[in-house]
C-alpha cells in the first residue's frame, strides 16, 4: 500500500468514526504481537516447538493430558507476565476517552486472554476468558488461591477435588454468556465496527463482523496481513501499533 492510499484510508476511517454514534471494536492476538506475545499462527519456541497451540488449547487435550496442558499454560504465563501494552493499546484507551467526551458509545471487545488493554487503562470485555484466572474443571467454581507460576504441579479444587484449569475458553467450549450477550448487543447497535489484529477465523467471535455489516455498520480492518474479507469497507494495512496512534491523531 502506498503512503497516499494509506493517508486516504486513514482519513476515511477517521471520518467514519467522527460521524458514528456507536462504535464497536474487536481485537485479537495481533494487537498484542508488538508487545512480544506470540499469536497462534506464530511457530512456538523452546520446549513447545513441536506442538501447535490449537492442539493444546482444547478441552480434549486437557482431558487426555491435563499435566501437559497445565504446564503449557504455566509456560505461557511466564512468557506474558512482564509484557506491557504497546502504542495500539494506548491509542484505544485514548479513543475510549475521546468517545466519552464526544458522547458516543464505544464497546471494546477482545478475544485476547492477556490483560494489556486493562494495563493501558481501557474498559474491555473478554470473550475468551483470562490468562490470569483459574477455575475448577469439575464444579466450575473460581479458584482464587495464589498460583506459583514457577512450578508445574497440578492443583486441586478445595470443594470437589477436581483439577484446576485456566479460566480460558478453549476450542470446543461455549463463550461466557454475559460477555457474549454484551458483544451481540454492541454489534447490533453500532455504526462502525473495527476489527484489529484478528484473523477472523475463530467462531463465534468472527461472526460479529458479519452481523455488524448486515445491520448496516461500516467495517474497518486493521491488520498486518489483511484478511481479504470482502465485507471490509476500509482496509488499514500495517502494524496496529503504528496505525492506531495515527488514526486517533486524525480525529
Ligand atoms: P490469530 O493468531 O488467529 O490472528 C492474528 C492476526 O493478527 C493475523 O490476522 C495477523 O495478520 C494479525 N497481526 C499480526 N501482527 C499484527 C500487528 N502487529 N498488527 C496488526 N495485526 C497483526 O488471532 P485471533 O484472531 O485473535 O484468534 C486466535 C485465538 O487465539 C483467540 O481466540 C485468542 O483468544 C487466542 N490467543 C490470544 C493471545 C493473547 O491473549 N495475546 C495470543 C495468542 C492467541
Ligand atoms: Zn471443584
Amino acid at each position: 500500500m502506498s503512503d497516499m492510499t494509506a493517508l486516504a484510508e486513514l482519513t476515511q476511517a477517521a471520518d467514519l468514526l467522527t460521524q458514528a454514534k456507536s462504535i464497536c471494536i474487536l481485537t485479537g492476538a495481533g494487537i498484542s504481537a508488538e508487545s512480544g506475545i506470540p499469536t497462534f499462527r506464530d511457530k512456538q519456541t523452546g520446549l513447545w516447538e513441536n506442538y501447535r497451540a490449537e492442539d493444546l488449547a482444547s478441552i480434549d487435550a486437557f482431558e487426555r493430558n491435563p499435566q501437559m496442558v497445565w504446564s503449557w499454560y504455566q509456560w505461557r504465563r511466564n512468557l506474558v507476565k512482564d509484557k506491557q501494552p504497546n502504542p495500539a493499546h494506548h491509542a484505544l484507551f485514548k479513543l475510549q476517552q475521546w468517545a466519552e467526551t464526544e458522547h458516543k458509545t464505544l464497546a471494546l471487545i477482545t478475544q485476547n486472554v492477556d490483560d494489556l488493554h486493562e494495563q493501558a487503562g481501557s474498559k474491555v470485555t473478554h470473550l475468551h476468558g483470562h490468562l490470569w484466572r483459574n477455575k475448577c474443571s469439575g464444579c466450575d467454581s473460581p479458584y482464587t488461591e495464589p498460583v506459583d507460576y514457577s512450578q508445574d504441579s497440578l492443583l486441586h479444587c478445595p470443594h470437589c477435588e477436581g483439577l484446576i484449569r485456566p479460566d480460558i475458553v478453549w476450542f470446543g467450549e461455549m463463550l461466557p454468556q454475559q460477555e457474549w450477550r454484551y458483544a451481540e448487543h454492541a454489534v447490533n447497535d453500532c455504526d462502525v465496527f473495527i476489527s484489529i489484529g484478528t484473523s477472523s477465523l475463530v467462531y463465534p467471535a468472527a461472526g460479529l463482523l458479519q452481523v455488524a455489516k448486515q445491520q448496516g455498520a461500516a467495517i474497518i480492518e486493521v491488520n498486518l496481513n489483511p484478511t481479504q474479507n470482502p465485507l471490509v469497507d476500509v482496509e488499514l494495512a500495517g502494524k496496529a501499533g503504528e496505525i492506531l496512534p495515527k488514526l486517533v491523531d486524525a480525529l
